[in-house]
């Protein structure tokens, strides 16, 4: 069997959110643009993937079809032993594009349709395709956007909780907006804050003392920039909190550096931007050699939540991050959404376990 051809699909649904919304600068997400990557074969057979795109969907969708499709057009479609080798020889061939962003996201893409596709031909889902599997629902957290009044951050903890979610995250980046949270969840929901990378590790120790009677479960990238392993591993050592990243690095060489620099507690590779199923599996493995819990970055709806919740499957504990939002329309008809208790079911058809549906891609199609 030969992948014919490789076709990015962008996706633009809007999303009400209510008094939060993403903003850094310029760069704010207004709807959840998703760029979904197909891949077809000579037998008909179809896979799904999904290449981070928030507020860069044409430049990614152009990096599919520059750099991606003519990497994989005519290839012999590989089982899953053979997927590896095959994403090696293209970051190969594209190492000199970048080896985190676009030219990443966009592997991302084709290496999850390659293990939906592998799932589909075995007829497994991808679960079972990769591993043992040892959940068959998995508890999700609300990942608030960023709100910044601590009274409305804690109206909307409440409503998070009301529709069942049994830990929630924060945006936010003051100890007030911190303790409004606890205070509002009480003592035994697992709170994350993520900051985003505003700080000096000095001064990201400072807050981490600052924060420490809230009891977070960890402090998510407090520091800038980003790549700064030895800055993390010196706020986690002085700050007395858990430390968490990782959706900024890429591949399990560079996660490889992060943990082994002790700059991380909770280890956060994001499917759909590290180099797809092939790498997160690699770094999900070193983070139990290393001791590192793994708590996936996963605020998207396309194909890379549901190979996230495969991928959650094969551990015995880890939440699934959900963005807390409203939307309109769902390519999975609802069915990746938290049930009254907090939980996501994993998947159970072959490959990813579900297609997208057609007429909400329509509906809500760009390019
Ligand atoms: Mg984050």
């Amino acid at each position: 069997m030969k992948i014919t051809d490789v076709r990015a699909h962008h996706i633009r649904i809007p999303y009400d959110a209510g008094v939060a919304s993403f903003r850094q600068g310029a760069s704010a997400i207004s709807a959840l643009d998703m760029v979904l990557v197909e891949v077809t074969t000579d037998a008909g057979l179809t896979g799904w993937g999904d290449a981070f795109a928030y507020v860069c969907p044409r430049t990614t969708a152009s990096a599919i079809d520059e750099m991606i499709a003519p990497q994989a057009r005519g290839l012999e479609v590989p089982d899953a032993k053979g997927i590896p080798a095959v994403m090696e020889q293209i970051q190969r061939n594209l190492h000199l594009f970048g080896r985190y962003g676009i030219t990443m996201f966009a592997i991302s893409g084709l290496d999850i349709a390659l293990w939906d596709l592998a799932g589909k031909i075995a007829g497994v889902p991808l679960h079972r395709l990769i591993g043992r599997t040892r959940r068959a629902s998995i508890p999700a957290y609300a990942s608030l956007l960023r709100i910044g009044a601590p009274e409305h951050i804690a109206a909307e903890c409440r409503k998070a909780l009301a529709l069942g979610y049994g830990a929630i995250k924060l945006h936010e980046t003051t100890a007030a907006a911190v303790f409004a949270a606890r205070e509002a969840i009480g003592p035994d929901i697992p709170l994350m804050v993520d900051m985003n990378c505003p700080l000096t590790a000095e001064q990201a120790i400072a807050f981490a003392a600052e924060c420490r009677a809230a009891r977070p479960m960890f402090l998510e990238e407090p520091v800038w920039p980003p790549e700064d392993f030895a800055g993390l591993a010196e706020v986690r050592r002085k700050g007395g909190l858990d430390i968490a990243a990782g959706e900024n690095a890429c591949t399990v060489y560079q996660f490889g550096q992060m943990m082994r620099a002790g700059a991380v507690s909770h280890a956060q590779p994001s499917v759909i931007k590290v180099g797809g199923v092939t790498e997160f599996a690699k770094i999900a493995a070193l983070a139990d050699e290393l001791g590192v819990e793994i708590v996936p970055h996963s605020p998207y709806f396309g194909p890379g939540l549901l190979a996230t919740l495969h991928l959650l499957a094969l551990r015995d504990d880890g939440f699934v991050e959900v963005f807390h939002l409203e939307r309109p329309a769902c390519l999975w008809n609802g069915r990746v959404d938290a049930d009254a208790r907090g939980h996501i079911s994993v998947p159970q058809g072959p490959g990813l376990g579900y297609e997208p549906d057609p007429e909400v891609m329509e509906r809500y199609r760009v390019s």
